[in-house]
């Protein structure tokens, strides 16, 4: 039997992106997941997943490509990017997963409306953490969640996303440390 890789969380912006948003990300994985993580882009271009007639890149092509390029050690990818995403049923999309799947990313484009990210930088900060939880807890196989308060409650408006904690429910903390046992993280 050879032991599992597979150990990291792998934090892969797209483009440049101040590191303290980086690093609020990267506090927040061990956090809620208790794993490591670690920062690596694994794409600069994603041209590829651009809808010309819509405007917005199309976030699950992005997942796929993401997914074919994971590293070995990486069990999971967040992907950031600050360019607008879509998927065909809805307007925008704060981000996508695949669900019980490798890879997610968040888009910080809609993440910035009604603020200030320069003079509210810790509530801009705390709404991609919530985003970037949101949608990693997918990758775990957890669902939508009815607790306005819970991380995986899903948010139609940016009031939704402030208006949720920085928590996983009770509920859902529970689904999440089922499936680590079960992928033998715990
Ligand atoms: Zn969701
Ligand atoms: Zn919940």
């Amino acid at each position: 039997m050879t032991a599992i890789s597979r150990e990291t969380i792998l934090i892969a912006p797209i483009g440049d992106f101040d590191a303290d948003i980086l690093y609020a990300v990267e506090k927040m994985v061990p956090r809620i997941f208790g794993m490591p993580c670690r920062i690596e882009p694994l794409l600069d271009d994603i041209g590829f997943a651009w809808n010309a007639e819509r405007r917005q890149f199309h976030s699950t092509a992005i997942l796929a490509e993401l997914s074919g390029k994971a590293p070995i050690d990486a069990f999971k990818v967040i992907a950031l990017t600050r360019k607008d995403l879509f998927i065909p049923i809805l307007t925008h999309v704060y981000g996508e997963a695949q669900l019980g799947g490798t890879s997610c990313i968040v888009s910080t484009c809609r993440l910035t409306s009604g603020i200030s990210t320069v003079g509210q930088r810790s509530l801009y900060l705390e709404r991609i953490t919530k985003e970037t939880a949101h949608e990693l807890g997918h990758t775990f196989d957890l669902r939508h969640c009815k607790d306005h308060q819970c991380l995986m409650h899903y948010c139609r408006s940016i009031g939704d996303v402030d208006a949720k904690s920085s928590q996983l429910c009770r509920y859902c903390e529970v689904l999440l440390n089922d499936q680590l046992k079960r992928e033998g993280r715990r």
